[in-house]
């Protein structure tokens, strides 16, 4: 636990003190169903068996990871009393995020299209302040980062550019950081326009899945604009991009480290279907410990870029107040 008023990480089991996070994990999801929703036929889902997810978080911490954010929102599943119940059993850091996904996945009763964009933000604001009530838990669950918020699409639907202004605006008023979906385009720096428009720190605003946008430029571009990046889908292999591509995400990560770019570059796994899990001879959350990060080094990344990737980074993010 930290002191009242210090810097602080807000995990579902309460704050703590953020030279305590080690090893994190900063874009990955613990339960999520994707195929709850009208015209999507197929059956997307990470499992929510609690024997499973313990022992695979058990297989992380076992690796030396210590700090894991769940970004599964409301309308996908997001629960509180489960990242409470897998916190107590893996004995890691796990830290929820708050806000709307994308607009496929708003949930019916958020009512995302009638209500302002300063009615969205409070409502973020009140649940960052007040934490959500759990049944038989003395203390509420409050998120730790707001995300993963994003689009759907390469560009922000009208009501997506909605959630994006509330989540800046209830980013100013909590210090919470910003964490976003933005899939194979360049819609990231939509949103960074959006989030500057209302006046976010774009130093907490963390760009997701730009490893399924492998382009140089686009990078440098949300660096410039004083954001962060992150590769989240290592080890995933749904896509012939990213079961061939990642000899050239590597590239791209040393290129950047060479560019003196380390403080701004997050790494994850977005775990988020069962074939994912080691149960279902998939890599589990260990996929950077057992295999990217001995790529880097390989490569001659040092222990303190890898640690600066890995630890400093997400600390200083999730870091707040
Ligand atoms: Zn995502």
């Amino acid at each position: 636990m930290s002191a009242p008023g210090a810097p602080r990480v807000q995990t579902v089991l309460g704050p703590v003190d953020p030279s305590t996070l080690g090893f994190t994990l900063p874009h990955e999801h613990t339960a999520i169903a994707l195929w709850q929703i009208p015209n999507r036929w197929d059956y997307w889902e990470l499992t929510r068996d609690e024997p499973i997810i313990t022992i695979e978080l058990a297989a992380f911490r076992d690796a030396g990871g210590s700090t894991l954010v769940d970004l599964t929102l409301p309308g996908v599943g997001r629960d509180p009393a489960w990242l409470v119940r897998l916190a107590r059993a893996s004995n890691l850091n796990l830290v929820m995020g708050c806000g709307w996904y994308r607009e496929a996945y708003y949930p019916a009763e958020a009512r995302i299209d009638r209500r302002s964009v300063e009615d969205l933000a409070d409502e973020l604001v009140r649940e960052a302040g007040d934490g959500l009530a759990v049944a038989g838990l003395d203390a509420p669950v409050r998120p730790g980062i707001i995300g993963e918020i994003g689009t759907d699409k390469p560009w922000l639907s009208a009501l997506e550019e909605r959630v994006h202004r509330a989540a800046a605006r209830a980013s100013r008023q909590t210090g919470l950081a910003i964490t976003t979906h933005a899939v194979m385009s360049d819609v990231g720096i939509a949103q960074l326009t959006v989030f500057d428009d209302e006046g976010a720190d774009l130093s907490r605003v963390v760009i997701g899945h730009a490893d399924s946008y492998p382009v140089l430029d686009h990078y440098l571009e949300i660096i410039r604009r004083g954001a962060n990046l992150e590769f989240d889908f290592l080890g995933m292999s749904f896509t012939p991009q990213e079961r061939l591509g990642e000899p050239r995400i590597v590239d791209l990560v040393l290129e950047l480290l060479s560019r003196g770019h380390a403080d701004r570059l997050f790494l994850s796994q977005d775990v988020c279907h069962n074939s994912q899990l080691r149960h279902y001879e998939g890599n589990g959350y260990t996929y950077l410990q057992d295999r990217f990060l001995p790529r880097l080094h390989d490569r001659g990344v040092s222990e303190a870029e890898i640690e600066q990737l890995t630890v400093a980074n997400p600390r200083r993010i999730l870091t707040i107040g």
